[in-house]
């Protein structure tokens, strides 16, 4: 069976510092008025890069988690 996953973040964790959007730049993107947006269903093809951008981020704010 094919697993799919979603990210979310927790806006009250995010201090909008865009290291996620250097990780995964596919699924994270700062806005121009300081402010993320985010894509939360991951193709298979970005998962890689979700991970990396769940370790990176510098106040554990986004989660990855399978959806079955
Ligand atoms: S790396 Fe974390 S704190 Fe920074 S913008 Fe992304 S989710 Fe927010």
């Amino acid at each position: 069976m094919k697993h799919s996953y979603r990210v979310s973040v927790d806006n009250d964790r995010c201090r909008r510092f865009g290291i996620c959007a250097d990780e995964a730049a596919q699924l994270f993107r700062l806005t121009p008025r300081g402010g993320l947006n985010y894509q939360r269903a991951v193709p298979a093809d970005a998962l890689e890069a979700a991970q990396a951008a769940v370790r990176s981020c510098p106040t554990l704010a986004i989660s990855l988690e399978e959806r079955r």
